[in-house]
C-alpha cells in the first residue's frame, strides 16, 4: 500500500466509497463526481500507477481488472445498450490518480468517444 496515494486508501478502508463490486483482487466504486448515469472506477486492490505498468508486472491482475470491469457492466445493467471503458494514461489523458482505474461508463448514450473529435 501506497500511503499516499487516494486509492490505495479506499481499498484500506481509510476513505469511504459506495463500492458496488469486490473480488479478492479488485473493488469497484461509484466515482465522486460523475461523468454519466453510470460511472464506476474499477481498480486492482495492488498498487500500480497505470496500465502500462499493470500490464507489465501483473498479466493475471490485469486479466482479473477486465473480469471485474465486466461483472460491473452485467451488475449494473449495461450489458444491453452499450458502454464505454476507459483507462486515462498520463499527461495527455488528464490521468488524475496515479493508481490504475479503469472508468466504466454507461447508463445512457455517451456521445463521442473524445471531445476534439
Ligand atoms: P483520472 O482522471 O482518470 O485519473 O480519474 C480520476 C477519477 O477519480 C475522477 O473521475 C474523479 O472524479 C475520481 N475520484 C477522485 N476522488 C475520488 C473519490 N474519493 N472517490 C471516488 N472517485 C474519486
Ligand atoms: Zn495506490
Amino acid at each position: 500500500m501506497d500511503n499516499n496515494c487516494l486509492f490505495c486508501r479506499i481499498v484500506a478502508g481509510e476513505i469511504p466509497a459506495t463500492v458496488v463490486h469486490e473480488t479478492d483482487t479488485t473493488l469497484a466504486f461509484r466515482d465522486i463526481d460523475p461523468k454519466a448515469a453510470v460511472h464506476v472506477l474499477v481498480i486492482p486492490k495492488a498498487h500500480h500507477a497505470d496500465v502500462v505498468a499493470l500490464a507489465q508486472d501483473d498479466p493475471a491482475g490485469s486479466a482479473a481488472l477486465l473480469a471485474a470491469c465486466a461483472a460491473v457492466a452485467e451488475g449494473e445493467g449495461l450489458r444491453a445498450d452499450g458502454f464505454r471503458v476507459l483507462f486515462n494514461t498520463g499527461g495527455y489523458a488528464g490521468q488524475e490518480v496515479f493508481h490504475v482505474h479503469a472508468h466504466v461508463l454507461g447508463g445512457e448514450p455517451l456521445g463521442p468517444m473524445l471531445a476534439i473529435r
